[in-house]
């Protein structure tokens, strides 16, 4: 392997603006990587739904961006101008978007270059990657098991060292969860921080872009380039700070709140979380007080039904979302229909796969009339609980700490059958994403071998606080995931120069 792809994005950025890396050199490391993971199909990890032919041009040279350079993959969602944008989903296989979403045009003029697009569960519908039109995505720390959803894709990618960073987004979960079965960093903000214009959408009021990194540092660096108001996006907001390099090493003074609701034994409607992670999120939190945090209890008692609202909220939402996909004006467009309501019916019947239907079934359900007042409305009052919940325990502890997902990278094929035992995974999540608060997933151990994923959420735009108080603790836990990249049996075609080198760091003698 070449050492390049032991640089954070980080590094490789400073490398390349301070000339001892060539931008073309990485890329095309990644590129080949990339390349070589997409040519093995189903044999390889499955990352990607396409990949780069060549590096696409520089920003103009002179412009010192401050990411030049650095390659990026993106989930398949997001629209890329004349690059297939298919949401994982049949039906808009071959899809090529006349436009490029804000996000990505924002982190192209930050010097970011598009490597490479990734696989994901159809329309972001998933915890596991095996809702993708394209095939399940493997995770590189075992390939028989998942690598979480619905950004399995990007998460797996930037496991496995097949590109320095991605973007994900999250729903209830979609970035969090994986990056935590997969021992990376991931970070859903404030909802409204990021546009969401061009990002194929699945539940409006909740869908937000977001980093998965390898370590806090990259998460920050990304997330700093991609925040901002766009008026192509109605709930865009302006978002009121820089987003810093952390720096923290210590938690003094930092308030953590744990929620039995989300983090105790006996949570989760008594199936409860997996003791192995149980115990690696109880380790961290005693490494957060011996950083000097107090940890203290704290109460969330709407959390418990978070999941029951968002699986009404998130599926009326996409059930309106996804009514634009009638064959008329993107992708597929059934053969030999009869007329033209045969035409829609057939295009949705091919198109959509069993998860979608299924979600388009019970929002349209929900909202119809007679049932709305006891779903949908009912569904929003909750939401509004679980917001009101977040705001009292905000009054008392400056962050809340949750295991990020209540299992380990559970087997291929073990929860296809059935849906509910499925939606759980996102039980820690999901109430972060109803109330449109910042969390953060870092890895903070192992059980049976497999990443936990611990994560922290703050109020809204408290963004820096959140990722200061991650990056002290991820430096004091120390998880280190070069194992899996290094493992990778991926070619490495070009041999970099060596890291201290590239680094500018004193020769080891
Ligand atoms: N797993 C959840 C779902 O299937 C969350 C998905 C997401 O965040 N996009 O809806």
């Amino acid at each position: 392997m070449s050492d390049v792809v032991g640089l954070s994005a980080f590094d490789a950025a400073r490398a390349i603006a301070a000339g001892s890396l060539s931008a073309e050199e990485l890329f095309e490391v990644y590129r080949a990587r990339a390349a070589s993971d997409r040519a093995a199909g189903v044999d390889g990890l499955n990352c990607f739904t396409w990949v780069a032919a060549e590096p696409p041009d520089a920003v103009a040279a002179s412009a010192q961006a401050p990411l030049e350079g650095v390659p990026l993959a993106v989930k398949d969602l997001f629209c890329t101008e004349g690059v297939p944008s298919q949401s994982g989903s049949r039906i808009l296989e071959g899809y090529l978007p006349p436009y490029t979403a804000s996000v990505v045009r924002r982190l192209h003029s930050a010097g970011v270059r598009l490597l490479a697009k990734t696989n994901q569960d159809e329309f972001a519908m998933g915890s596991s990657n095996e809702n993708s039109a394209f095939g399940a995505v493997r995770n590189p720390w075992d390939r028989e098991r998942v690598p979480g959803g619905s950004s399995g894709g990007s998460a797996a990618a930037v496991a496995a060292g097949l590109a320095p960073w991605a973007l994900g987004t999250d729903t209830g979960g979609s970035i969090r969860q994986p990056a935590a079965l997969c021992g990376i960093v991931g970070m859903k903000p404030t909802y409204g921080s990021v546009s969401r214009y061009g990002m194929i959408a699945f539940a409006s009021s909740l869908d937000q872009a977001g980093p998965l990194t390898r370590d806090v540092r990259d998460a920050a660096l990304l997330l700093g380039h991609m925040v901002g108001h766009d008026p192509c996006d109605a709930t865009s907001l302006r978002f009121p700070h820089t987003i810093e390099l952390p720096t923290a090493e210590r938690l003094d003074g930092v308030r953590l709140g744990v929620p039995e609701e989300l983090a105790g034994a006996s949570s989760l409607e008594g199936e409860g979380i997996e003791a192995g992670v149980l115990d690696a999120f109880r380790a961290a939190l005693a490494r957060a007080e011996e950083l000097g945090a107090q940890v203290s209890d704290v109460r969330l008692p709407h959390a418990p039904h978070a999941l029951s609202a968002y699986y009404v909220i998130a599926p009326a939402e996409a059930s309106s979302n996804l009514a634009r996909f009638d064959g008329v004006r993107y992708g597929l467009r059934a053969a030999d229909a009869a007329d033209l309501l045969d035409m829609y019916t057939r295009t949705r019947h091919d198109g959509f796969g069993a998860e979608v239907k299924r979600r388009i079934m019970l929002g349209t359900y929900a909202l119809s009339s007679g049932y709305y007042d006891a779903y949908y409305d009912r569904a929003q009052r909750v939401r509004t609980k679980i917001a009101e919940d977040f705001r009292a325990a905000f009054a008392q502890v400056d962050l809340i700490v949750t295991p990020t997902a209540p299992t380990v990278a559970f087997k291929l094929g073990e929860k296809t059958a059935d849906p509910l035992a499925m939606y759980l995974n996102d039980f820690c999540t999901v109430p972060m994403s109803l109330a449109g608060i910042p969390a953060i997933s870092i890895p903070c151990g192992l059980s049976q071998g497999l990443p936990v994923g611990l994560q922290l959420a703050g109020p809204a735009f408290s963004e820096n606080r959140v990722l200061d108080a991650a990056h002290a603790l991820e430096q004091s836990i120390g998880f280190d995931g070069s194992a899996v990249r290094k493992r990778s049996s991926l070619p490495a075609p070009a041999q970099g120069p060596p890291l201290s080198e590239i680094l500018n760091l004193p020769r080891e003698s």
